[in-house]
């Protein structure tokens, strides 16, 4: 043999390990690159030599597309592909138990032992090899004939080209389900939205759809393997003599088979597998709805035989279901506290695996026209583990006609006001807004915020049950007198909050912007944008000319985006919001123009190090904030590299290291100046 030629032979050999050790064993041995390497030289030796190409050859794993409106070849299986019992309930498997011991009993004193498997959601497949080569796949399709999907089944992960060692059988069939792993099935999903394509509903689904493609790049590209599950054939060699055997040669030829079995004697080893294996569901990368029990050897199958339509020896034991049919009655649209409007399906209560469902998510408008849900249709219901309830898609051959077509609200239904499209939700951006209300007066009084004493989450709450807060411009007009009489309140408590919001009353324009909780103007951003529009007028203002130039004048801001600029004019452009702010300030509000030239006090503090020392009127967590939110970053010891100490009352040892090291020394005032 050549040089060249052994050196073909061993990547060939070589190539085969990669792919098993991925896709089989789930352990790569080798880096992309190294296997990327390995190809290209494989087909580099291939282009000069192309007699030495096999089918079986790593470079054969994807064929070329068949052509558009073709079909797949129907053929007959040798040994049908049967159809296994279904059985509910822990008693129908003593029953199961009892039928294989009496039909036994006749035959043999051999005493049975079980062997128990999850039972995979996928789709099945058979394989055919001869010589070890991989020759034939076939569907499962009405179990006498499948259809021909070699081309396709040749480019599933962990389908072997050529099977691993030296003794192999003339012809060996083995039967399998393809399947996703459900994170590989949620990313594809993920891409085929980003794409605008049309999402699968469930990795089964998917796994379908993708096997019927006449292409089998498309086929590779899907993060679909092969599991074995069965040999069925065996030619020039005896068969098995237990599955067992059977599943550890199937794994010596290099497939994949069960990490999840075990051998059992009885219907109570069957039912504490199921149990365990159930309770485990939702970690299992694999969808599976039930387990199967196989009576382990070949030879008690064959005395069993099989009944009109299936074996004796095999049954599965189902899990409680966790997809339901049932009716959509109606489509309601809550709104979150952020304003997000989210529809929720009313459904005709259904029971699912033990809990009855009567509400699912529906994420979003193009959700609901994505799987064209109608109101009145039948719905395929799912629930898994803690998830929240979700719809499949509708059973649109069992529409008559009286279905209707959900139309989204553009105005939010809790407050009447015209809503705002971001990305794939809308959003309801009325400061008013019930829904929002607690929400956005708890931020505005927040630390982060206009820092507002007094007055803390739960307040918010209780005037708002008490009636005494409907709006957030109501915060600057609060009847004390009404509060005073409520619950836990006193004169000492409802003054520390009267003082707290007088205090609060001059704000700088920034802080006040920010204190609205738009979406996207943040403490920096709005800062940003105040130091262009110093006065609350001329913010608003922007909402009175044409958007387009609202929108190039905002963006013409350093850190102020586009989305940012948006989101901005969505909010002042809200009529309602404008009569808020202009109440707050009839209210006493003032906010303080800021003044600041941001480039050059950017200049003074970003990147800048910052030491804190001594006592500070705030905590040292608070003024780090500050300077974090300025850019300015904070360490926690004095040396050369620090540009900065900020020295309060009783500094000791860190202010005598920084003036010995030149750093400047700023008092709290003067920090609080320099990052204003
Ligand atoms: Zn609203």
């Amino acid at each position: 043999m050549s040089e060249l030629r052994s050196e073909y032979e061993l990547l060939v050999a070589e190539l085969h390990r990669f792919n098993h050790s991925y896709y089989v064993d789930a352990q790569p041995i080798v880096s992309d690159a190294e296997y990327d390497r390995s190809f290209q030289r494989l087909l580099e030796i291939e282009k000069e030599h192309p007699e030495w190409r096999q089918a079986s050859s790593p470079s054969q794993r994807v064929g070329a597309p068949l052509a558009t409106g073709s079909h797949f070849e129907k053929v007959q299986h040798v040994v049908p592909m049967i159809s296994i019992e279904s059985l509910f309930g822990d008693d129908s498997i003593v029953e199961f138990e009892a039928r294989v011991r009496k039909g036994l009993a006749s035959e043999t004193e051999t005493e049975p032992t079980f062997i128990c498997e999850p039972k995979w959601d996928g789709v099945s497949a058979s394989l055919i090899y001869e010589d070890g080569v991989l020759v034939r796949g076939i569907s499962r399709g009405d179990g006498q004939a499948g259809e021909d999907l070699t081309g396709n089944l040749r480019a599933v992960g962990g389908v072997p080209l050529q099977l691993f060692g030296n003794d192999i059988p003339k012809l060996i069939e083995v039967r399998g389900e393809v399947m996703m792993t459900i994170s590989g099935f949620n990313a594809m999903n993920d891409l085929l939205r980003e794409s605008g394509e049309q999402v699968f509903a469930n990795p089964r689904n998917a796994t379908a759809g993708t096997l019927k493609r006449l292409d089998p790049s498309v086929v590779a590209s899907r993060p679909l393997r092969f599991v074995c599950y069965e040999v069925v054939r065996i030619d020039g060699k005896e068969m098995f003599a237990t599955h067992g055997d059977a599943m550890q040669g199937a794994k010596d030829w290099g497939f994949a088979v069960s990490n999840y079995s075990s051998i059992v004697t009885s219907s109570a080893g069957m039912i504490k597998f199921h149990d365990e294996i159930e309770a485990k569901r939702d970690e299992i990368e694999y969808e599976m709805d039930g387990v199967v029990y196989k009576v382990d050897s070949q030879l008690l199958r064959d005395l069993l035989g099989s009944r009109a339509r299936t074996p004796r020896w095999v049954c599965a034991h189902k899990f409680a279901p966790r997809e339901e049919t049932t009716t959509l009655i109606d489509i309601l649209i809550q709104v979150g506290r952020t304003g997000r409007l989210t529809p929720r399906a009313v459904l005709e209560p259904v029971s699912i695996g033990g809990v009855t469902v009567q509400y699912a998510t529906l994420h979003h408008s193009a959700y609901i026209a994505n799987l064209d849900i109608r109101l009145g249709d039948q719905v395929l219901v799912r629930r898994a583990g803690d998830v929240i309830p979700q719809i499949v898609g509708p059973i649109a051959a069992r529409r008559d006609g009286s279905e209707t077509v959900f139309e989204f609200p553009d105005t939010c239904p809790e407050c009447g006001v015209k809503t705002n499209n971001d990305g794939e939700h809308s959003f309801c951006v009325n400061i008013d807004c019930p829904a929002q209300l607690i929400r956005r007066v708890q931020y505005m009084v927040s630390r982060t915020a206009l820092n507002i004493d007094g007055i803390g989450d739960k307040a918010v709450v209780q005037l708002h049950d008490a009636g005494l807060l409907n709006s957030v411009e109501q915060l600057f007009h609060l009847n004390y007198e009404a509060i005073g009489q409520l619950d836990g309140w006193g004169d000492k408590s409802v003054n520390a909050m009267r003082d707290g919001i007088a205090q609060a009353l001059h704000p700088s324009l920034d802080k006040f912007l920010a204190s609205l909780g738009i979406p996207e103007i943040g403490p920096e951003t709005s800062r940003a944008v105040c130091a262009k529009y110093n006065s609350i007028e001329a913010v608003l203002d922007l909402a009175t000319i044409d958007r387009k130039q609202a929108i190039q004048q905002l963006s013409e801001i350093d850190g102020v985006a586009k989305k940012v600029a948006q989101s901005l004019l969505n909010f002042i452009g809200t009529e309602k919001n404008r009569l808020s702010i202009h109440a707050m300030l009839n209210y006493g509000l003032h906010p303080q123009a800021v003044e600041v030239n941001v480039a050059a006090h950017k200049e003074a503090v970003v990147d800048k190090v910052f030491v804190l020392t001594g006592s500070l009127s705030c905590s040292r967590s608070e003024m780090k904030e500050v300077i974090q939110q300025a850019g300015g970053k904070v360490t926690g010891t004095v040396s050369k590299k620090t540009d900065y100490l900020v020295a309060g009352d009783k500094s000791g040892s860190k202010l005598t290291k920084a003036q010995k090291l030149g750093v400047a020394v700023l008092t709290e005032q003067q920090a609080r100046e320099l990052l204003a």
